[in-house]
């Protein structure tokens, strides 16, 4: 059984919400982990410019002036995406990111997108208990820091049920290839009418796979790289999202795996239960929150820690998943599928601290 560090929002006046998340951290062992001089990857997610329940940069300020005060040196990363948008690479993600209000004016903190300036920077990995997979694809910014802290934004999903602290650690810290493994059983595909045949996709895919007529064809020999998407000023190219919702989520578990493995020291996971909208903080828009906020939770173990946060949410909704009652995915295989690998535990047992 896991211990999950649950501290609840509803609070005095006088006290700040910010306190408890030192507290938590405190709690979670983070003095033991986060040692003088280690080069910290703070992983968060900055969502998407248009959407505005993606974790307030508030929320960062206790974790960041803890880990100096221990003497590390924290720096916030994420990685590009997988699809078109604001995130594709690194220059328009830290554009982004400033945008959403995480300036180094603001949290005196460098920010690094981890899997380089066009997703190309990624190392394979091995997945302890990989059923699917015996390699994950993660960006190399986040393995060769010295320590890792995870801070979450805890919403629904539409494919995966919901996005905890194992979504962050599997699908956020991996490259741009690593998230194509697990959204996609095919090619990246181009679309014609965007395609101009300019060639730069071709002049950077080292399997020579790509063909160029009147417009780029990507051919058999195509590794799933995924260099092209990013290099195309056109945005013609782009993947299929057409990976079964429950391979999906045994992905998710088996790369969260293979993060943890990475790092000598234990990983803190921490959930803001804050603005959980039914969908995803990639999405350029959001709808109104599912439930009331809640609080923040924290562990080492993120099976415990995103079966707690669910289950406290279904508490506070009459019984019931309200993301799935939207979305119609429960995320219950993220929970089956890690506890076989042996990522974590579903059992825990709860330690408030107010
Ligand atoms: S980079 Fe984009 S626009 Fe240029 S040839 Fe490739 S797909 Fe077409
Ligand atoms: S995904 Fe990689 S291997 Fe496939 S066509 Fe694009 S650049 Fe080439």
């Amino acid at each position: 059984m896991s211990t999950v560090y649950y501290s609840p929002l509803k609070n005095k006046p006088s006290v700040s919400p910010l306190s408890k998340i030192s507290k938590l951290l405190v709690r979670a062992g983070a003095k033991d982990i986060y040692e003088r001089g280690n080069i910290v990857a703070l992983k968060v997610h900055f969502g998407e410019f248009g959407n505005t329940a993606f974790l307030r940069p508030i929320y960062l300020r206790p974790a960041i002036e803890l880990l100096k005060n221990y003497g590390a040196k924290p720096y916030l990363t994420d990685t590009n995406t997988l699809y078109t948008g604001m995130r594709i690479n690194s220059v328009d993600h830290i554009h982004n990111a400033n945008l959403n209000g995480f300036g180094y004016s603001t949290l005196q903190t460098p920010i690094i997108v981890a899997d380089g300036l066009r997703g190309e920077e990624m190392r394979e990995t091995p997945v302890p208990g990989g059923q699917l997979i015996k390699h994950a694809k993660l960006a190399t910014g986040i393995l060769n820091a010295d320590a890792l802290l995870v801070i979450t934004h805890f919403k629904g999903h539409d494919f995966t049920g919901f996005g905890g602290s194992i979504k962050n650690l599997s699908m956020g810290c991996a490259a741009r290839a690593g998230k194509l493994a697990m959204h996609s059983v095919s090619r990246p595909c181009v679309n014609p009418h965007k395609c101009t045949a300019c060639g730069r996709c071709k002049s950077v895919c080292q399997a020579n796979a790509i063909k160029i007529s009147h417009t780029a064809a990507i051919t058999e020999e195509c590794t799933g790289c995924v260099r092209c998407v990013g290099a195309c000023p056109e945005e013609a190219i782009s993947p299929k999202f057409d990976n079964s919702i429950e391979n999906l989520q045994k992905m998710l578990t088996e790369y969260a795996a293979a993060v943890l493995a990475a790092f000598e020291k234990p990983v803190i996971c921490l959930n803001i239960l804050m603005s959980m909208v039914p969908s995803c903080d990639c999405m350029p828009g959001n709808d109104e929150p599912a439930v009331k906020d809640l609080g923040f939770m924290a562990s080492t173990d993120p099976v415990a820690l995103d079966r707690a946060s669910l289950d406290l949410i279904m508490h506070n909704c009459g019984g019931e998943n309200p993301f799935a009652a939207i979305s119609g995915v429960s995320g219950e295989t993220q929970f089956s599928h890690a506890e076989a690998i042996g990522l974590g535990n579903s059992k825990y047992k709860l330690e408030k601290i107010d």
